[in-house]
């Protein structure tokens, strides 16, 4: 199965040479292990974070192919014996003390002081040790910094039993080991923003929906499934950990959008989104978020994606908007991994906004 991806040296040669300034490293998963001064490493941590680091990587790239995303790298670091690459870091004060931000704090300065951050073009997945269940440190969070990259904090749990590439996220062990919300932060790490699932996916909740908690008050079927969803899929097919390259993001490109038009398909019940984008790269996806006011939350936004032609034109179907007012943001993906729609903000905070009301007669953009 591992034959489908490109290894980064592959791609490497790939790359055009321009890209590859001296010091630029391919951008890859960092997996950190952190313990607090007061608690002893785990014994055979390493087999533990294998399963993690395994089913990761076969539930992004089972993702990713079903929307017809091939050849993708893996962005994980792997030893020459095949095993997940993992560095065990001692934090300066007790478990007591830490929280995610002072976790990734810490892990920062460490790494600078090391010289190690490459300017926020790396992802750094940290997972803190607090002792064998029942300890735990529950703080679950993840994000990007242009100085520090993509960043998650998880916990990292030890209680005995395998992880099986097979299982659903929301089998009783995974979910007993938060395995959704380790992977769902590092989701925030590659600036994934929240995505519900769609209806006519029929694949349960989403990486980056709600948690199995919330997603079963809202659909009470026993769904134990997650997927990417193809809006997901898409963003990560550009980022540079999945093409094996260094990250040349830098500032996001300029962008210029025309002839933007919202158009209702009353027969079908569904909202096109049209337009053309003009942009200092080459903009591979449109993606439109509905920000509709019936969502349960905000992890819930159904989130869209149709390709971009050669000449800069797109065209995306909104197609289970609900009866209720809410907002479009039209975004898009480009070549490089910049995910923006107004060339200052990312993703979702980087949208074009489109105000619509559900009225007696359907939808209106007025
Ligand atoms: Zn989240």
């Amino acid at each position: 199965m591992r034959a489908t991806m490109i290894p980064a040296w592959a791609s490497l040669f790939l790359a055009p040479l321009v890209t590859l300034a001296a010091d630029a490293a391919p951008c890859r998963v960092h997996v950190i292990l952190f313990v607090p001064a007061d608690v002893a490493p785990p014994s055979g941590y390493e087999r533990r974070m294998d399963q993690i680091v395994n089913y990761t990587e076969s539930f992004l790239r089972r993702g990713l192919e079903r929307w017809g995303h091939r050849n993708v790298a893996s962005p994980f670091r792997r030893s020459a014996d095949g095993h997940a690459e993992v560095e065990l870091m001692r934090g300066k004060e007790a478990a007591s003390h830490y929280k995610p931000v002072t976790v990734r704090t810490e892990v920062m300065d460490a790494l600078r002081r090391r010289g190690r951050l490459d300017g926020g073009r790396q992802i750094w997945w940290i997972m803190v040790y607090v002792g064998d269940p029942p300890a735990k440190f529950a703080g679950f969070l993840g994000g990007y910094g242009q100085q520090i990259g993509g960043w998650s904090v998880c916990q990292f749990n030890t209680a005995p039993g395998r992880i099986d590439p097979a299982e659903p996220l929301g089998s009783d062990f995974l979910e007993s080991l938060m395995l959704k919300g380790m992977i769902h932060e590092l989701g925030h790490a590659f600036q994934l923003p929240h995505i519900g699932p769609l209806n006519r996916d029929k694949s349960g909740n989403t990486l980056m929906g709600p948690t199995h908690h919330h997603y079963r008050r809202v659909v009470p079927t026993g769904e134990r499934r997650v997927y990417l969803s193809e809006a997901e899929a898409a963003m990560l097919s550009t980022h540079p950990a999945f093409r094996g390259v260094p990250d040349d993001r830098g500032q996001p490109p300029k962008v210029e959008v025309r002839d933007m038009s919202y158009a209702v398909d009353s027969r079908s019940g569904t909202l096109v989104v049209r337009g053309r984008v003009r942009a200092s790269r080459r903009a591979v996806y449109a993606l439109v978020a509905d920000e509709s006011d019936a969502r349960p939350g905000e992890y819930w936004t159904k989130t869209y994606v149709g390709k971009v032609a050669p000449d800069g034109s797109f065209a995306v179907t909104v197609s289970e908007p609900s009866k209720s007012n809410g907002t479009l943001k039209t975004w898009f993906a480009f070549e490089n991994g910049a995910l923006t729609g107004d060339g200052r903000g990312a993703a979702r905070d980087g949208g074009i906004p489109r105000a619509y009301t559900y009225g007696r007669r359907g939808w209106s953009f007025n």
